[in-house]
């Protein structure tokens, strides 16, 4: 019997995600933190295994309601935002509309789902381009909007007056989306001051890059009725007694949290200047935790680059001609530099390359 003839047409034309374990010694390709937290004992020992989690998670609720100043019942956990995407896809459905290049799992989730995608361009500023945009949710009809902001794997914030008037293109048409998965890192505050006067507006928040990917929780803040709606299709223990436990625990510890970002922004920061004075490589200004960089030949350098014990993220298909980094812990950082100045110095990356944003290429 072949199987796959009984696998739905959208799902049969897939491709499993990607995330097999390469060994190296600096992990810089998937946007985590390089600072964990250790898990106290008691935490582990006084949980009751045989007993399902709490089905609405509502202490941790409660501490992420107080940091952001909103209720409890704006809140709706997933096992991580990747799961938030997917039921909001299965709650509002398609088209689904998304600049880019962005966040492959708008599209991936949207495939999976059987709804129809609409990859809208940015502009040669990474910005979002709103001669574009405007048009295609007029014509496209879109029920979901997506951006990331700060953007992966771009690294920058889009305007907020163009984010507005998309917003504001939306209302009582389209749900739009702000994924914030980058906000701790970011200059600008976000949108969640916003809330209160869009009720088509959610945002989308993780710990993952704050140093807690390996319990998968992030998180939906909304107007009530939207997290009521979206609440149907979560499956009931989505996020597991553990997660919940250690999440709540961790978040507790403000300074730590704040005190690691604030490393890892200067770290950023003092990366970007590195970069920029290696001859043939051209960084793109970051308010992420990564850096999305230019070079002559990405696949060697990648490649070269792991051979001396770093991983970085090759963009091939996504935005071509381009790597990414994400910013590690000082040492992991000279690591890199140095291991990327060599390469260079190696290979006389010249320049004669340096490309402007302009010349980007993008991959529908
Ligand atoms: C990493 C990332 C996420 C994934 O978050 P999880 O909570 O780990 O599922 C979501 N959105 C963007 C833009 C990301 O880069």
């Amino acid at each position: 019997m072949k199987i796959d003839k009984l696998v739905l047409p959208h799902v049969r034309t897939l491709s499993a995600y990607q995330a097999k374990e390469i060994p190296c010694r600096a992990k810089l390709d998937a946007n985590e933190s390089p600072f964990g937290f250790s898990i106290p004992s008691d935490i582990v020992r006084s949980l009751p295994t045989n007993r399902y989690p709490d089905p609405e998670g509502l202490a941790l609720k409660e501490v992420i309601a107080r940091e952001l100043k909103v209720k409890p019942a704006n809140i709706l956990l997933g096992n991580g935002s990747d799961e938030i995407i997917y039921y909001l896809i299965t709650t509002f459905g398609g088209p689904v509309l998304f600049p880019v290049p962005t966040f492959t799992m708008f599209g991936i989730i949207a495939r999976a789902l059987g709804e129809e995608r609409i990859a809208v361009p940015l502009d040669g500023a990474f910005d979002l381009d709103l001669k574009k945009m405007l048009p295609a949710i007029r014509r496209e009809k879109p029920k979901l909007i997506f951006f990331s902001s700060p953007n992966n794997p771009t690294g920058n914030c889009f305007s907020v007056e163009r984010i507005l008037k998309i917003v504001e293109s939306a209302a009582g048409r389209a749900i739009v989306v702000v994924d914030e998965a980058y906000q701790p890192f970011a200059s600008e505050q976000g949108f969640l001051p916003l809330l209160g006067d869009y009720p088509h507006l959610v945002i989308l928040r993780t710990l993952s890059k704050i140093g807690l990917a390996g319990l998968r929780v992030g998180f939906l803040v909304a107007g009530e009725e939207i997290v009521r709606e979206v609440n149907k299709v979560r499956l009931p223990f989505n996020v597991n007694a553990f997660s919940q436990a250690v999440a709540l625990d961790v978040l507790l510890n403000r300074k730590a949290i704040r005190k690691n970002i604030r490393v890892i922004v200067t770290e950023r920061d003092r990366l970007l200047g590195a970069l920029s004075k290696i001859d043939g490589v051209v960084p793109y200004p970051s308010e992420a935790n990564f850096i999305l960089f230019r070079v002559t030949d990405p696949d060697k350098t990648h490649r070269a680059l792991l051979e001396m014990g770093v991983l970085v993220r090759n963009m091939k298909g996504v935005v071509d001609g381009c790597l990414r980094v994400t910013v590690g812990t000082p040492g992991e950082n000279r690591m890199f530099v140095a291991a990327l100045r060599k390469i260079a110095g190696k290979e006389g990356f010249s320049g004669r390359h340096g490309k402007s944003r302009d010349s980007l290429r993008m991959t529908k």
